[in-house]
């Protein structure tokens, strides 16, 4: 569902050029859970924006759902993101002046579903939150923003769900509901995984973990999950 090949990835600022991704090069099959691991500044986030499309690699490819991103238009990218990808993100990005039940409906609204709110509630009540829809996020524990966040990133029914960093700012039993939801979802609905976390524990329970260190792939390993 993800083949990469040959991505590098070089942020300029001013004169100076900084190479953050060599050479990178894996896959993940469809309905597999994916774990990146290594250290801080490693280039993990810069990789997932690739792979999801979010950002261009200055070398190689990246092959998603079927489609080489760098022959489709931001369009069609877009489209693609919308009907195949979610993404959660370490700092939820939950939009402050819409309710729980509004951050996720709003962007079904937005792809133009019919039943957007009544779809919404489901998939709150889906994530335990069914009696807090009508509060804003600042009414909203972090665990809890994170799983309305958890609820938007569903609402598409994603073949593919890109997760940063995300139970990395939650306590260790509220971090555990946030990850048994995704692998509910990966074993319920065959949602492909491709998590970014820095809790080896959580990578463990995944099927493959990519380690990276300083911008190259130290290591991509199976492990005793699959
Ligand atoms: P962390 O675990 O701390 O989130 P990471 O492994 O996700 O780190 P990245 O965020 O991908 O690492 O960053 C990799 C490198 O690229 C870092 O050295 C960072 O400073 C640099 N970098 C990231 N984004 C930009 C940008 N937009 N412009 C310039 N440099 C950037």
């Amino acid at each position: 569902i993800l083949k990469i090949n040959g991505l590098e990835k070089t942020y300029k600022s001013g004169s100076k050029q900084l190479t953050v991704l060599h050479d990178i090069s894996f896959e993940v099959e469809k309905g597999q859970t994916f774990s990146i691991v290594g250290p801080s500044g490693s280039g993990k986030t810069t990789l997932l924006g690739l792979c999801a499309g979010l950002d261009e690699p200055n070398a190689g490819s990246v092959d998603l759902c079927g489609y080489t991103l760098n022959t489709l238009n931001e369009d069609e990218r877009a489209q693609l993101r919308n009907q195949e990808v979610g993404f959660i993100f370490q700092n939820f990005q939950l939009l402050p002046t819409l309710t729980a039940l509004e951050n996720v409906s709003v962007p079904l609204e937005l792809q133009g579903a019919k039943d957007a709110a009544t779809r919404a509630k489901e998939l709150l009540e889906k994530v335990g939150l069914g009696d807090r829809v009508q509060h804003y996020p600042s009414q909203l524990s972090g665990g809890e923003q994170q799983r309305v966040a958890l609820a938007r990133a569903f609402s598409n029914r994603p073949s593919i769900l890109f997760a940063d960093e995300p139970t990395g700012n939650l306590d260790e039993e509220t971090g555990e509901k946030v990850i048994q939801l995704l692998l509910d979802l990966n074993k319920d609905a065959g949602t492909t995984l491709v998590i970014i976390t820095h809790d080896l524990d959580l990578a463990a329970r995944t099927q493959q973990i990519l380690t990276l260190k300083g911008g190259q792939i130290l290591t991509n390993e199976t492990t005793a999950t699959s």
